[in-house]
């Protein structure tokens, strides 16, 4: 069972990389990325890439599908399946 909308973590731009940290983080609030690097929420949205996306923290986007029970990419495409949104990403 798959609720949809609601994430347990979210992403996060820190250090180059787009890290995942859990979505119960507030501005400011200190705690770890999900590969586990120390992070301070900047109350500011991060700068942006110049490419227009950080590349993906894989250790974080393992540990995020494997919270969520998510078979590691890629995975075959199934019938209502919801398009993709990436943010700042290009298809
Ligand atoms: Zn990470």
């Amino acid at each position: 069972m798959v609720v949809m909308g609601i994430r347990a973590f979210r992403w996060l731009p820190y250090r180059g990389q787009r890290h995942a940290i859990p979505d119960s983080m507030a501005a400011n609030d200190v705690g770890n990325t999900l590969c586990g690097v120390d992070v301070t929420v900047p109350h500011d949205p991060p700068p942006r890439s110049p490419d227009g996306c950080w590349p993906t923290c894989w250790s974080c986007d393992a540990a995020w599908r494997e919270f969520e029970g998510i078979p590691a990419f890629p995975r075959p495409r199934q019938a209502g399946d919801a398009p993709r949104t990436t943010v700042g990403g290009r298809s």
